[in-house]
Protein backbone atom coordinates (compact mmCIF):
# COMPACT_ATOMS: atom_id res chain seq x y z
CA UNK A 1 0.00 0.00 0.00
CA UNK A 2 1.33 3.59 -1.11
CA UNK A 3 0.66 6.76 1.50
CA UNK A 4 2.11 9.71 0.43
CA UNK A 5 3.40 9.98 4.04
CA UNK A 6 3.61 7.71 6.78
CA UNK A 7 4.54 8.58 10.36
CA UNK A 8 6.65 6.24 12.65
CA UNK A 9 4.76 6.47 16.51
CA UNK A 10 1.31 7.23 17.50
CA UNK A 11 1.91 9.81 20.01
CA UNK A 12 1.15 13.48 20.90
CA UNK A 13 4.07 14.30 17.44
CA UNK A 14 3.04 11.84 15.35
CA UNK A 15 -1.08 12.39 16.14
CA UNK A 16 -0.53 16.02 15.16
CA UNK A 17 1.40 15.21 12.08
CA UNK A 18 -1.11 12.81 10.80
CA UNK A 19 -3.85 15.62 11.66
CA UNK A 20 -1.79 18.18 10.08
CA UNK A 21 -1.21 15.82 6.73
CA UNK A 22 -4.85 15.34 6.52
CA UNK A 23 -5.25 18.81 6.57
CA UNK A 24 -3.62 19.08 3.49
CA UNK A 25 -5.33 16.40 2.12
CA UNK A 26 -2.43 13.67 2.37
CA UNK A 27 -2.84 10.43 2.66
CA UNK A 28 -1.34 9.21 6.16
CA UNK A 29 -0.66 6.25 7.81
CA UNK A 30 0.21 5.85 11.17
CA UNK A 31 2.48 3.13 12.53
CA UNK A 32 2.44 2.43 16.07
CA UNK A 33 2.61 0.22 19.07
CA UNK A 34 -0.65 -0.19 21.33
CA UNK A 35 -1.72 3.35 22.77
CA UNK A 36 -2.07 1.70 25.98
CA UNK A 37 1.67 0.95 25.53
CA UNK A 38 2.60 4.37 25.09
CA UNK A 39 4.42 6.07 28.29
CA UNK A 40 2.00 9.22 28.46
CA UNK A 41 -1.03 6.41 29.31
CA UNK A 42 0.71 5.89 32.48
CA UNK A 43 0.55 9.49 33.85
CA UNK A 44 -2.06 10.14 36.10
CA UNK A 45 -2.11 14.21 36.03
CA UNK A 46 -0.09 16.37 33.10
CA UNK A 47 -0.38 19.59 34.79
CA UNK A 48 0.76 22.14 31.86
CA UNK A 49 -0.74 21.24 28.89
CA UNK A 50 -2.53 24.43 27.78
CA UNK A 51 -6.19 25.02 28.52
CA UNK A 52 -6.79 21.13 30.38
CA UNK A 53 -4.90 20.87 33.41
CA UNK A 54 -4.65 17.57 35.33
CA UNK A 55 -5.96 15.86 32.19
CA UNK A 56 -4.77 12.17 32.51
CA UNK A 57 -2.24 10.78 29.60
CA UNK A 58 -4.89 8.85 28.86
CA UNK A 59 -7.96 11.15 28.30
CA UNK A 60 -5.03 13.47 26.35
CA UNK A 61 -3.73 10.18 24.26
CA UNK A 62 -7.31 9.26 23.65
CA UNK A 63 -8.51 12.84 22.50
CA UNK A 64 -5.41 13.02 20.12
CA UNK A 65 -6.00 9.78 18.51
CA UNK A 66 -9.87 10.42 18.16
CA UNK A 67 -8.70 13.47 16.33
CA UNK A 68 -6.53 12.17 13.90
CA UNK A 69 -8.94 9.08 13.20
CA UNK A 70 -12.19 11.76 12.70
CA UNK A 71 -9.69 13.59 10.33
CA UNK A 72 -9.00 10.43 8.33
CA UNK A 73 -5.70 9.24 9.13
CA UNK A 74 -4.90 5.39 8.55
CA UNK A 75 -3.41 3.18 11.58
CA UNK A 76 -0.75 0.29 11.34
CA UNK A 77 -0.77 -1.66 14.49
CA UNK A 78 2.73 -2.98 15.76
CA UNK A 79 6.68 -1.80 15.53
CA UNK A 80 8.82 -0.12 12.16
CA UNK A 81 11.92 -2.31 11.82
CA UNK A 82 13.55 -0.40 9.31
CA UNK A 83 13.45 1.80 6.15
CA UNK A 84 14.96 2.30 3.04
CA UNK A 85 14.72 4.42 0.04
CA UNK A 86 14.86 3.28 -3.57
CA UNK A 87 14.05 6.09 -6.27
CA UNK A 88 12.24 8.17 -4.11
CA UNK A 89 10.00 5.66 -2.25
CA UNK A 90 10.20 5.40 1.22
CA UNK A 91 9.56 1.54 2.34
CA UNK A 92 8.92 0.46 5.73
CA UNK A 93 8.85 -2.74 7.09
CA UNK A 94 6.30 -3.14 10.18
CA UNK A 95 6.62 -7.24 10.67
CA UNK A 96 6.87 -9.15 7.62
CA UNK A 97 4.65 -6.32 5.95
CA UNK A 98 6.05 -3.42 3.64
CA UNK A 99 4.32 -0.33 3.53
CA UNK A 100 5.21 2.35 0.58
CA UNK A 101 5.20 6.12 0.88
CA UNK A 102 7.02 9.25 -0.17
CA UNK A 103 7.77 10.58 2.64
CA UNK A 104 7.92 9.34 6.45
CA UNK A 105 7.71 11.46 9.91
CA UNK A 106 9.77 9.94 12.78
CA UNK A 107 7.81 10.31 16.05
CA UNK A 108 8.93 7.67 18.13
CA UNK A 109 9.85 8.91 21.20
CA UNK A 110 12.85 8.85 23.45
CA UNK A 111 14.80 5.58 22.67
CA UNK A 112 14.83 4.33 25.67
CA UNK A 113 17.79 1.48 26.80
CA UNK A 114 20.57 0.52 25.37
CA UNK A 115 21.86 -2.92 23.41
CA UNK A 116 23.02 -5.55 25.25
CA UNK A 117 26.36 -7.16 24.90
CA UNK A 118 26.54 -9.78 22.31
CA UNK A 119 22.98 -8.49 20.63
CA UNK A 120 24.37 -6.78 17.67
CA UNK A 121 27.34 -9.56 17.49
CA UNK A 122 24.64 -12.16 16.85
CA UNK A 123 22.13 -9.80 14.83
CA UNK A 124 20.80 -11.95 12.10
CA UNK A 125 22.86 -15.35 13.55
CA UNK A 126 20.57 -16.11 16.44
CA UNK A 127 18.93 -12.97 17.75
CA UNK A 128 16.04 -11.35 16.12
CA UNK A 129 13.93 -8.46 16.61
CA UNK A 130 10.71 -9.86 14.82
CA UNK A 131 8.62 -12.68 15.68
CA UNK A 132 6.19 -12.50 12.81
CA UNK A 133 9.41 -12.57 10.50
CA UNK A 134 11.55 -15.23 11.53
CA UNK A 135 9.61 -17.43 13.75
CA UNK A 136 9.26 -19.95 11.47
CA UNK A 137 13.11 -20.53 11.80
CA UNK A 138 12.77 -21.69 14.86
CA UNK A 139 9.93 -24.04 14.54
CA UNK A 140 10.89 -27.27 17.32
CA UNK A 141 13.99 -25.17 18.78
CA UNK A 142 14.40 -23.07 22.15
CA UNK A 143 13.22 -19.50 21.65
CA UNK A 144 14.18 -17.21 24.18
CA UNK A 145 11.92 -13.96 24.32
CA UNK A 146 12.66 -10.65 25.86
CA UNK A 147 9.83 -8.69 26.26
CA UNK A 148 8.56 -5.19 27.80
CA UNK A 149 5.28 -4.84 26.88
CA UNK A 150 1.56 -6.77 26.62
CA UNK A 151 2.12 -6.72 22.36
CA UNK A 152 5.93 -8.72 23.29
CA UNK A 153 3.88 -11.41 25.33
CA UNK A 154 1.69 -11.86 22.02
CA UNK A 155 4.27 -12.82 20.11
CA UNK A 156 5.79 -15.12 22.17
CA UNK A 157 2.07 -16.58 21.71
CA UNK A 158 2.50 -16.38 18.22
CA UNK A 159 5.65 -18.19 18.27
CA UNK A 160 4.27 -21.06 20.88
CA UNK A 161 1.36 -21.47 18.10
CA UNK A 162 4.13 -22.46 15.16
CA UNK A 163 5.77 -24.63 17.18
CA UNK A 164 8.32 -23.07 18.93
CA UNK A 165 9.60 -23.47 22.31
CA UNK A 166 9.46 -20.33 24.32
CA UNK A 167 10.94 -18.83 27.56
CA UNK A 168 9.67 -15.77 28.02
CA UNK A 169 11.56 -13.20 29.90
CA UNK A 170 9.45 -10.22 31.10
CA UNK A 171 11.56 -6.99 31.11
CA UNK A 172 14.70 -8.73 31.73
CA UNK A 173 17.81 -7.13 33.60
CA UNK A 174 21.57 -7.18 32.89
CA UNK A 175 21.16 -9.21 30.00
CA UNK A 176 24.18 -10.38 28.20
CA UNK A 177 24.42 -12.80 24.64
CA UNK A 178 27.15 -15.16 23.77
CA UNK A 179 27.98 -18.09 21.84
CA UNK A 180 27.55 -22.01 24.04
CA UNK A 181 28.00 -24.64 21.01
CA UNK A 182 25.75 -24.23 18.03
CA UNK A 183 23.63 -22.28 20.11
CA UNK A 184 23.27 -18.85 21.89
CA UNK A 185 23.19 -18.47 25.54
CA UNK A 186 21.59 -15.30 27.53
CA UNK A 187 22.75 -14.58 31.29
CA UNK A 188 20.73 -12.03 32.62
CA UNK A 189 19.80 -10.95 36.29
CA UNK A 190 18.56 -13.87 37.57
CA UNK A 191 20.14 -16.50 35.86
CA UNK A 192 20.43 -18.36 32.53
CA UNK A 193 19.12 -19.66 29.35
CA UNK A 194 20.12 -21.26 26.19
CA UNK A 195 17.92 -20.86 23.13
CA UNK A 196 18.68 -21.46 19.22
CA UNK A 197 16.88 -18.19 18.86
CA UNK A 198 16.58 -14.84 21.07
CA UNK A 199 13.89 -12.36 20.12
CA UNK A 200 14.53 -8.85 21.63
CA UNK A 201 11.01 -7.07 21.29
CA UNK A 202 11.79 -3.82 22.73
CA UNK A 203 8.80 -1.02 22.22
CA UNK A 204 10.91 0.80 20.36
CA UNK A 205 13.82 0.54 17.65
CA UNK A 206 16.68 3.18 17.81
CA UNK A 207 16.18 5.75 15.13
CA UNK A 208 19.97 5.01 13.81
CA UNK A 209 18.73 1.04 13.38
CA UNK A 210 15.70 2.55 11.61
CA UNK A 211 17.19 5.17 9.50
CA UNK A 212 20.52 3.78 8.58
CA UNK A 213 22.44 7.19 7.96
CA UNK A 214 20.39 9.34 10.27
CA UNK A 215 22.26 12.62 11.82
CA UNK A 216 21.87 12.59 15.57
CA UNK A 217 22.69 15.64 17.47
CA UNK A 218 23.84 14.69 21.64
CA UNK A 219 21.90 11.50 20.98
CA UNK A 220 18.54 13.40 19.74
CA UNK A 221 17.63 13.76 15.59
CA UNK A 222 19.16 16.67 14.16
CA UNK A 223 16.80 18.89 12.44
CA UNK A 224 16.21 22.31 11.13
CA UNK A 225 13.37 24.40 11.80
CA UNK A 226 11.51 22.72 9.44
CA UNK A 227 11.79 19.46 11.23
CA UNK A 228 13.75 17.90 8.30
CA UNK A 229 16.64 15.30 8.91
CA UNK A 230 19.33 14.90 6.91
CA UNK A 231 17.42 12.48 4.52
CA UNK A 232 15.65 13.22 1.36
CA UNK A 233 11.78 13.12 2.70
CA UNK A 234 12.35 12.44 6.38
CA UNK A 235 10.90 14.42 9.22
CA UNK A 236 11.08 13.88 12.69
CA UNK A 237 8.96 15.46 15.33
CA UNK A 238 8.69 15.27 19.31
CA UNK A 239 11.08 13.35 21.97
CA UNK A 240 13.27 12.13 19.82
CA UNK A 241 14.28 15.55 18.46
CA UNK A 242 15.58 16.55 22.11
CA UNK A 243 14.15 18.14 25.06
CA UNK A 244 11.91 19.70 26.52
CA UNK A 245 10.36 16.03 26.78
CA UNK A 246 7.19 17.30 27.11
CA UNK A 247 3.67 17.42 25.22
CA UNK A 248 2.92 20.71 23.69
CA UNK A 249 6.41 20.60 22.03
CA UNK A 250 5.48 17.07 20.99
CA UNK A 251 2.36 18.18 18.96
CA UNK A 252 4.14 21.49 18.18
CA UNK A 253 6.63 19.76 16.25
CA UNK A 254 4.38 17.21 15.24
CA UNK A 255 2.46 19.88 13.39
CA UNK A 256 5.59 21.66 11.62
CA UNK A 257 6.75 17.93 10.33
CA UNK A 258 3.22 17.23 9.07
CA UNK A 259 2.98 20.44 7.05
CA UNK A 260 6.38 20.03 6.21
CA UNK A 261 6.23 16.71 4.65
CA UNK A 262 3.23 16.96 2.62
CA UNK A 263 5.38 20.46 1.12
CA UNK A 264 7.88 17.43 0.32
CA UNK A 265 4.96 15.62 -1.27
CA UNK A 266 3.93 17.91 -3.67
CA UNK A 267 7.39 18.94 -4.63
CA UNK A 268 8.10 15.46 -5.82
CA UNK A 269 4.68 14.16 -6.64
CA UNK A 270 5.64 13.47 -9.86
CA UNK A 271 8.41 10.92 -9.06
CA UNK A 272 5.94 8.60 -7.61
CA UNK A 273 2.85 6.36 -8.01
CA UNK A 274 -0.41 8.21 -7.36
CA UNK A 275 -1.33 8.30 -3.59
CA UNK A 276 -3.16 5.90 -2.05
CA UNK A 277 -2.66 2.91 -4.79
C1 LIG B 1 4.81 9.24 33.44
C2 LIG B 1 4.97 10.42 32.51
C3 LIG B 1 4.43 11.64 32.83
C4 LIG B 1 4.54 12.72 31.95
N1 LIG B 1 3.98 13.90 32.29
C5 LIG B 1 4.04 14.94 31.43
C6 LIG B 1 3.40 16.18 31.74
O1 LIG B 1 2.80 16.35 32.81
N2 LIG B 1 3.47 17.20 30.83
C7 LIG B 1 4.12 17.05 29.64
O2 LIG B 1 4.11 17.97 28.83
N3 LIG B 1 4.75 15.89 29.33
C8 LIG B 1 4.74 14.85 30.19
N4 LIG B 1 5.38 13.68 29.89
C9 LIG B 1 6.20 13.62 28.65
C10 LIG B 1 5.33 13.33 27.43
O3 LIG B 1 4.66 12.12 27.64
C11 LIG B 1 6.20 13.25 26.16
O4 LIG B 1 6.95 14.43 26.02
C12 LIG B 1 5.32 13.06 24.92
O5 LIG B 1 4.50 11.93 25.05
C13 LIG B 1 6.22 12.93 23.68
O6 LIG B 1 5.42 12.65 22.56
P1 LIG B 1 6.03 11.89 21.30
O7 LIG B 1 4.90 11.72 20.37
O8 LIG B 1 7.25 12.56 20.84
O9 LIG B 1 6.52 10.48 21.84
P2 LIG B 1 5.71 9.33 22.61
O10 LIG B 1 4.53 9.89 23.34
O11 LIG B 1 6.73 8.60 23.40
O12 LIG B 1 5.14 8.46 21.44
C14 LIG B 1 5.94 7.68 20.62
C15 LIG B 1 5.16 6.42 20.27
O13 LIG B 1 5.85 5.71 19.24
C16 LIG B 1 5.88 4.34 19.55
N5 LIG B 1 7.04 3.76 18.86
C17 LIG B 1 8.35 3.91 19.16
N6 LIG B 1 9.12 3.27 18.27
C18 LIG B 1 8.25 2.71 17.40
C19 LIG B 1 8.45 1.89 16.26
N7 LIG B 1 9.68 1.54 15.84
N8 LIG B 1 7.36 1.46 15.57
C20 LIG B 1 6.10 1.80 15.98
N9 LIG B 1 5.87 2.57 17.09
C21 LIG B 1 6.94 3.02 17.77
C22 LIG B 1 6.00 4.30 21.07
O14 LIG B 1 5.56 3.04 21.58
C23 LIG B 1 5.06 5.44 21.44
O15 LIG B 1 3.72 4.98 21.53
C24 LIG B 1 5.26 12.58 30.74
C25 LIG B 1 5.83 11.35 30.43
C26 LIG B 1 5.70 10.27 31.30
C27 LIG B 1 6.30 8.94 30.92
Amino acid sequence: MFYDVLVIGGGPAGLSAAVNLRARGKTAAVISNPIEENPLWRSARVENYLGLPGVTGQELLDAFRRHAETAGASFISGRALNAALVENTWYVSVGSEVYEAGAVVLAAGASRGSKFPGEEEFLGRGVSYCATCDGMLYRGKRAVVLGWTDSARQEAEFLRSIGCLVTYLHRPRSCRISQEGDALRLTHAEGAADADGIFILRPSVAPTDLFPGLELKDGWVSVDRRMATGLPGVFAAGDCTGEPLQVSKAAGEGLIAGQSAARWVDAHAGAKPAAGK
